[in-house]
């Protein structure tokens, strides 16, 4: 990934989430969703798409809502900067269309206690970390999303 191998990394991303959406792994959704953003860089944009969308449901399947939104908008971001307005038009409506009437964002929920810096890689497979997107194990320890690496904050 670190060299720009967008191809090869999305084919080892979709392999790992492949294996983790059999066994209704809680990493799924996340390994879907970079899986997506690997294909996008890679250039091949339906493929990504897809992905995206896959992981997303995941989210919403499992009533994740939080994740769901949280990596919706972040994707909807990236795609933008992309250039691919079309595709972050579909994420948004994605968003709008499945989350439940009565869902009200938690600002920090849980947030206030971890608002810790997370490298911004994994440093056992290299995966982005997002402090509000990670599993917290403590204080102070967070779960790759990816490889289950156990990854120490600042
Ligand atoms: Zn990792």
């Amino acid at each position: 990934m670190a060299i720009g191998n967008y191809p090869g990394a999305a084919q080892a991303f979709a392999e790992l989430a492949r294996g983790a959406v059999t066994r209704n792994g809680p990493r799924a959704p996340l390994l879907l969703l970079q899986a997506g953003r690997m294909r996008i860089l890679a250039g091949q944009i339906p493929l990504g798409m897809t992905h995206l969308q896959q992981g997303l449901g995941l989210f919403a399947a499992r009533g994740l809502w939080q994740q769901f939104r949280n990596s919706g908008q972040r994707v909807v971001t990236e795609l933008s900067q992309c250039g691919l307005t079309g595709q972050a038009k579909q994420i948004e409506a994605t968003l709008k269309t499945n989350l439940p009437a009565g869902f009200v964002p938690g600002p920090g929920a849980g947030l206030e206690k971890t608002k810790r810096v997370l490298p911004t890689n994994c440093p056992g497979c290299g995966g982005p970390l997002h402090a509000d997107e990670v599993q917290w194990t403590d204080e102070i320890t967070a779960e790759c999303s990816y490889c289950g690496s156990a990854v120490r904050a600042e």
